[in-house]
């Protein structure tokens, strides 16, 4: 028992202090992407397994940050950086050019939502066909390194107890009506966020005839996370600057 406690003593306090102290991600995780030149985009296209390179443009939503892009084009086209922070409250929003990239920080949420629910946040997370990648880095959240629960959000079994959706995976045909389910049970005013390239564009499963292929086809979705999956980060800091929990 002396042993643990002196363990516990030893290695102090875990959870970094992010939002107040910045966090650098290793150079090695691919993040916002920053395109360099647009006039080897369209060689840079032919190699996207995803379609997410159009105009020297790339559709975050669509995008699984495989790198593919970066590496055949000797990252003359665009280079991915390690920012972890790129959220958005518009599908529009998540495509980037040489001239436009992303604010996640000015991603603030419904004026209703932030008021009424402040620093006490219930989310039901629910698979609608994801792989679990997603699923497992929003399980990471509870983690002590990252903490979520420290800014009053919590992940709760009931949609009946929540305040919101965390959805990841492409919406199968055979998980649409359970997710329709959910989120009338879910009591209003509610806010649906779609976790991954799955659930705000199909991801690598956006051709398939099982798919609706993105959370907006069915909802109104108010948060859209990108990556595949979004590193544990990019959630946390998406939910801190969505609903102002900075402080
Ligand atoms: S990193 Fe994204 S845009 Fe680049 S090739 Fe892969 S899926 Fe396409
Ligand atoms: S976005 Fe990627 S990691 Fe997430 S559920 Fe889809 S395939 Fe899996």
């Amino acid at each position: 028992m002396y042993q643990i406690l002196w363990n516990r003593f030893k290695q102090g306090k875990r959870t970094h202090a992010y939002p107040k102290a910045p966090l650098e991600l290793p150079e090695m995780y691919r993040g916002l992407p920053l395109i360099q030149g647009s006039d080897k985009g369209e060689e840079a296209a032919t190699h996207c397994p995803q379609q997410a390179i159009f105009s020297s443009s790339i559709d975050l939503g669509k995008c699984i940050f495989c790198g593919e892009c970066e590496q055949r084009s000797n990252s003359e086209f665009v280079r991915f950086s390690n920012c972890f922070e790129m959220s958005t409250n518009t599908r529009e929003e998540l495509i980037v050019s040489e001239y436009r990239s992303i604010d996640a920080k000015s991603c603030l949420g419904r004026k209703s939502i932030r008021e009424l629910f402040g620093r006490s946040f219930q989310l039901r997370q629910v698979s609608a066909g994801g792989c679990n990648a997603c699923e497992s880095d929003i399980n990471v959240l509870n983690t002590p390194f990252f903490d979520l629960a420290r800014f009053g959000v919590q992940i709760v079994a009931s949609p009946r107890h929540a305040d919101g959706l965390m959805i990841t995976g492409p919406v199968t045909l055979n998980m649409k009506h359970a997710l329709l389910k959910t989120y009338n049970a879910t009591p209003a005013p509610k806010l649906v966020i779609a976790v991954g390239s799955c659930a705000i564009a199909g991801g690598p499963f956006y051709d398939s005839p099982e798919v609706i292929g993105g959370v907006d086809e069915l909802l109104p979705v108010d948060l859209f996370i990108p990556g595949c999956p979004p590193h544990p980060m990019t959630i946390l800091s998406a939910i801190v600057n969505y609903l102002s929990l900075h402080h």
